[in-house]
């Protein structure tokens, strides 16, 4: 049983598909941490993120693998533990530009691929149920207005002791979304047999609650 959370930047999508797995013992595979690896990978190599022959040249020196700690997913970069690194603003800013590359999207694909054949798993990404897996049990395009996706970014990185401007994060989220939808292969989009859910006026937990229930409708045992 596969199922596709779909969506644009900060609708919370790993927030949830965290919450599904756990519930109901799937792994949760979190695309965009795989793209955000690549990014990294060029800017530890000082590579260009406009450099499309030097990025699709590092790839085949980039093994990019996905182990799992308890139930949580780790992103190995030629067996170092990268994934501490892969969450700050500026690497996913990057991770959308280097996701426009056919390259990295087909080296990429596999791995994902591979992990829902061997697996139940909630995976979460933005062509996930268009593309990765167009058989996916069940398709949610999680979405929330670009407002609300900002102020819950900027909530967490005041949380964590930072002082963020509320409209530079409302800005770059606009753009990171125009470029994923924008792009040639696989941007982002609602799959014709997803289901919307926009959480802009929904709680973490009605939002989960709710796809849970899609799940359950579409044959997943609790
Ligand atoms: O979801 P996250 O913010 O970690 O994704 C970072 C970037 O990776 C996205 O903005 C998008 O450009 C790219 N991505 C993608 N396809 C996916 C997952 C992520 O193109 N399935």
């Amino acid at each position: 049983m596969n199922i596709a959370i779909d969506g644009p930047a900060g609708a919370g999508k790993s927030t949830i598909a965290k919450l599904v797995s756990a519930k109901l013992g799937y792994i949760y595979v979190d695309t965009g941490a795989m793209f955000r690896a690549v990014a990294y990978n060029c800017t530890k190599n000082g590579i260009d993120k406009d450099d499309t022959a030097a990025i699709s040249e590092s790839l085949s020196k980039a093994d990019i693998s996905i182990k799992y700690v308890g139930n949580v997913q780790r992103v190995f970069l030629n067996d170092e533990d990268v994934t501490d690194h892969l969450r700050d603003e500026s690497v996913g800013n990057m991770a959308s530009v280097v996701a426009r590359i056919p390259a990295v999207r087909s080296k990429l694909l596999e791995l994902q691929r591979k992990l829902a054949r061997e697996n139940d798993v909630v995976m979460d990404g933005r062509d996930i149920g268009t593309c990765v897996l167009p058989d996916a049990e069940l398709k949610v395009y999680l979405t929330a207005s670009s407002a609300v996706r900002a102020k819950r970014r900027y909530d967490e990185l005041v949380a964590k002791g930072e002082t963020p401007d509320i409209d530079v994060i409302e800005k770059d989220i606009i753009e990171r979304d125009e470029r994923d939808m924008n792009r040639e292969i696989a941007p982002l989009k609602q799959a014709d047999d997803a289901v919307l859910v926009d959480s802009s006026y929904m709680t973490i937990d009605e939002v989960a609650a709710k796809i849970i229930s899609l799940a359950e409708e579409a044959g997943a045992g609790v």
